[in-house]
């Protein structure tokens, strides 16, 4: 059996830091991170609960990846550049394979992203994965919530809604074939975070989300606090590939309401039109622009004739009564 100093050693501390930032990595009581003037320190901090966030027997591989990407999504929708994180780790029981296969998912997406890993903590318990992610934003070119601006264009990265379509498949809501579950499937358990995208957006986009509730929710966020209205063209929405072959409602409500998707929402001028194309290109990332920021309050969804539709359901909360 491992001891926890054992385990930290074999699977969560390497020979040397890979980041140009670290001054002191995994092993005393606190990581040393040199400061860099003109830069402003984002932070983040997401938490997955087995069970709740993913399926207890999920593959640890897979998870060590998703439970990073969803942290360095965080950095790309703030448009920061990854540095380094911390993971607080508790576990039911130290299994090697588990551990090997954990890591090396995690360390595999943390290397192609320049994210080191320099602290954290491990304890014995159920299955629960917190990472604190730390990103570099110049100081003033953050991509906040709360400055959209009206006229904006509103735009959404790659496709949306086969995440929440596997999700359906894997809890048997829809029946799915073989192999739409094994294509969506991955949009599910391995995201692709937009950092390159993110990156690119600084001084080009006004405000940046990323979805991991749902388009509707996590737009609305940016409505709520740049306390600004929009208009979607729902005919606009980008349909993931699994999903365009669903009936037509049920491609609306997974797109709009689906969680886990890890796209990009940004608004930006439509004056920035193209420069958001190039930077898209050169992010090797898709864009769509999907509607306008307007001086209205909340959220319009309009047809393919420009008429407004009515919807009854929700995006994803914790802590909504059902
Ligand atoms: P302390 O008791 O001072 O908080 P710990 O004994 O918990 O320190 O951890 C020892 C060292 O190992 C610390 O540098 C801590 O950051 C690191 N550490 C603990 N768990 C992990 C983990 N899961 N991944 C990476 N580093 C870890
Ligand atoms: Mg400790």
């Amino acid at each position: 059996m491992l001891s926890e100093f054992e385990l930290i050693s074999q699977y969560f501390t390497r020979a040397r830091p890979n980041g140009p930032h670290t001054v002191l990595g995994v092993g005393d009581d606190c990581a040393l991170l040199a400061a860099e003037v003109g830069q402003q320190l984002a932070i983040s901090s997401d938490m997955l609960v087995a069970g709740r966030h993913f399926f207890a027997d999920a593959d640890p591989r897979q998870l060590g990846h998703k439970c990073l990407a969803v942290n360095l999504s965080d950095l790309a929708a703030m448009g920061a550049k990854p540095v380094a994180f911390t993971l607080a780790l508790a576990l039911p029981n130290a299994d090697a394979n588990w551990l090997q296969a954990f890591s090396s998912g995690m360390f595999a997406l943390a290397d192609s992203a320049a994210c080191e890993l320099i602290g954290g903590d491990t304890t014995k318990g159920p299955l629960n994965i917190c990472i604190t992610i730390f990103g570099h934003v110049p100081a003033g070119q953050s991509l906040r919530r709360d400055a959209a601006q009206i006229g904006d264009e509103i735009w959404v990265s790659g496709s949306l809604g086969d995440a929440r379509l596997a999700l359906a498949g894997l809890q048997g809501e829809i029946q799915l074939d073989a192999q739409t579950l094994q294509h969506a499937a991955p949009r599910l358990h391995s995201p692709s975070p937009r950092n390159a995208l993110g990156l690119g957006l600084r001084q080009i986009a006004h405000a940046a989300v990323d979805i991991s509730d749902g388009l509707i929710g996590d737009l609305g966020h940016i409505l709520q606090k740049s306390q600004v209205g929009a208009r979607l063209h729902l005919s606009a929405l980008p349909v993931g590939p699994m999903l365009a072959s669903q009936p037509r409602d049920r491609q609306l409500e997974y797109m709009l309401t689906g969680g886990d998707d890890y796209e990009l929402c940004f608004t930006a001028p439509a004056s920035k039109h193209q420069q958001v194309l190039q930077v898209a290109q050169t992010a090797a990332t898709p864009v769509t622009c999907i509607g306008k920021i307007d001086a209205g309050t909340g959220l319009q969804l309009l047809n393919q004739h420009g008429q407004p539709e009515a919807f009854s359901f929700h995006s994803f909360d914790h802590f909504r009564q059902p």
